[in-house]
């Protein structure tokens, strides 16, 4: 399982994290991305990945989750 994290430093507010993969992030009202906070289902990971590269200020990355 993985997490989307993004980098605040970076992100500038494009929004195409949201459009590529809404059903985790949507944007807030001044177009900045607001995670769902939960977890990138299997099914989800091509779509994730693909988010994570498409990112124009690379902000956007995937990290593991640990199951305790
Ligand atoms: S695509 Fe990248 S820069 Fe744009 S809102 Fe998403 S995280 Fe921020």
């Amino acid at each position: 399982m993985s997490r989307l994290e993004i980098d605040w430093t970076r992100c500038d507010g494009h929004g195409l994290c949201a459009t590529l993969l809404g059903a985790a992030v949507e944007l807030d009202e001044w177009g900045y991305p607001v995670l769902r906070g939960r977890e990138i289902t299997a099914g989800e990971g091509p779509d994730a990945r693909r988010a994570v590269l498409a990112c124009p200020a690379l902000a956007l990355r995937l990290s593991r989750s640990v199951n305790r």
